[in-house]
């Protein structure tokens, strides 16, 4: 049993009151009353207004991936801080309160696993871990399912949810952005496909590099995706961004991404996309005399 249905919704009041939390809350983005165990039945998307709130890594692959088929690989990697940096807390103290919060060991969950029955190399940020900051180790993590990927001839899906650079690692977290880019680019060698999908928040330095190389990127709706945010652009241009702005919608206008997708189609927009882009039967095959 996965950790929501794929089924309709069904509102139901429910009364009864556990510690004090009857499960209710209100809609960030409508205002309205809507129910915890309804948010999550629906994708932990608002029932009433489709608002997208964020998944985890572990909740954006079971959404992604085929029950059970999902096999993670370089968990063992961990950060570590080599420049012994403190800002008004030292990152090793950082590093392990993240550790305990999410559960994970760093900000990136990577693998392989079927897309409705097709084969793919994943890499799934999770903004709970640092808000999904890219170090050493997000870099280095999706650096080896690229290549992975790459050398298994595989799809590769990277969905991105993230703060940026991780301020911590200074230009170590830097060097991620060409490391990444430069992985991709040997995959894009071999005509391999990469599906890039962007979730509130992508921004600075992921945003600079994997998250904006794909050959098709995807956005959910609403999803802020900029290099610097609003507030730090408007602080240096002395102007007032338009509305929406930064938003999913506007970047599709202005051709920056591809399409935007509500997270319920998103599965099967994904493995209709690898479909189209990974030929089952090699091109040399499909026709025997001139091949
Ligand atoms: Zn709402």
């Amino acid at each position: 049993m996965g950790l929501f249905s794929r089924s309709k919704p069904k509102i139901k009041v429910q009364t009864s009151k556990k510690d004090g939390f009857s499960g209710w809350i209100k809609c960030t983005e409508c205002a309205e009353l809507i129910h915890a165990s309804e948010l999550e039945k629906n994708i932990h998307c608002c029932p009433k207004c489709q608002h997208h709130y964020r998944l985890s890594g572990t909740q954006r692959i079971q959404l992604l991936i085929d029950e059970g088929t999902f096999e993670e690989l370089y968990s063992d990697l961990i950060s570590i801080d080599a420049l012994e940096f403190v800002d008004t807390e030292a990152y090793s103290k950082r590093l392990e309160q993240a550790k305990k919060k999410s559960g994970k060991n760093d900000a990136v969950i990577v693998g392989t696993g079927l897309v409705n029955g097709k084969k793919v190399a994943v890499g799934v940020m999770d903004f709970t871990f640092m808000a999904g900051s890219m170090g050493s180790v997000v870099g280095e993590k999706l650096t080896l399912i690229i290549e992975h990927a790459t050398h298994s001839k595989l799809p590769l899906v990277i969905v991105s949810a993230s703060g940026g650079a991780r301020m911590q690692e200074s230009v170590l977290s830097l060097m991620q952005m060409a490391k990444t880019s430069a992985a991709l680019a040997r995959h894009s060698n071999k005509n391999l496909p990469y599906i890039s999908i962007l979730t509130n928040p992508t921004t600075g330095g992921v945003t600079a590099s994997f998250a904006t190389l794909g050959d098709v990127i995807i956005a959910e709706p609403d999803a802020l995706i900029a290099f610097a945010g609003p507030r730090v652009v408007e602080q240096t241009i002395r102007q007032k961004l338009p509305e929406g702005a930064q938003k999913s919608e506007f970047l599709i206008e202005k051709g920056m991404i591809d399409c935007i997708v509500n997270r319920h189609q998103l599965k099967n927009k994904l493995a209709q996309l690898i479909d189209y882009l990974t030929p089952s039967v090699p091109a040399s095959q499909t026709c025997p005399i001139i091949g």
